[in-house]
């Protein structure tokens, strides 16, 4: 947990984000060789300057096909799943073995809060995936993990907290998140 009371991380020049060029994953197969990994990225968005490597290894024939920016910042989206707040990030069946929920509760956050939660980690979420602000995670067959960062404001007192999401992303411009909370 880091906590920033001067918070100017958000990117809310469009011109900034329209300059950036993107790229389509293509799954490129010769012979028989289906790498899963690569299966997994296959149609997936990044800005250029921030994909996974690629050639991915050995006899990988993979493309990254340029993306109109226009497209990535009109057709991408993010989601995510209630459940992924309640019952989990506030643990209201008190199944989970974490203590996220009081962190959260340090911060002035109830389970009521859950869907204001989803909104706004989707909504930021999707800003910083569009402007290429996330942080590539790991990667294998199932799928490559970005982290981002995203910043609320602490409804106990005054100044915002800000805090690590996971996604992993999917073809044509979706991020589905996998957790509110990561630890890392
Ligand atoms: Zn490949």
């Amino acid at each position: 947990m880091t906590q920033k009371t001067n918070y100017t991380n958000e990117v809310k020049d469009e011109s900034y984000i329209a300059i950036q060029p993107w790229v389509e994953w293509k799954h490129v197969t010769m012979g028989k060789t289906h790498c899963p990994t690569c299966l997994k990225l296959d149609k997936c968005w990044f800005v250029k300057a921030n994909m996974p490597k690629i050639p991915q290894h050995e006899r990988c024939h993979c493309k990254a096909d340029p993306k109109s920016t226009r497209t990535v910042l009109r057709e991408a989206t993010a989601n995510s799943a209630y459940s992924k707040y309640d019952p989990y990030l506030f643990n209201t069946t008190g199944t989970y073995h974490h203590t996220k929920e009081v962190l959260f509760r340090g911060w002035g956050y109830t389970v009521s809060d859950a869907l204001w939660l989803k909104n706004e980690i989707e909504r930021q979420g999707l800003e910083k995936y569009k402007a290429g602000n996330y942080i590539l995670n790991k990667l294998d067959h199932n799928g490559q993990r970005i982290n981002i960062i995203v910043t609320i404001p602490r409804k106990d007192r005054s100044g915002v907290v800000t805090f690590t999401t996971g996604w992993i992303v999917y073809p044509s411009g979706h991020i589905q998140l996998a957790t509110p909370y990561a630890d890392k």
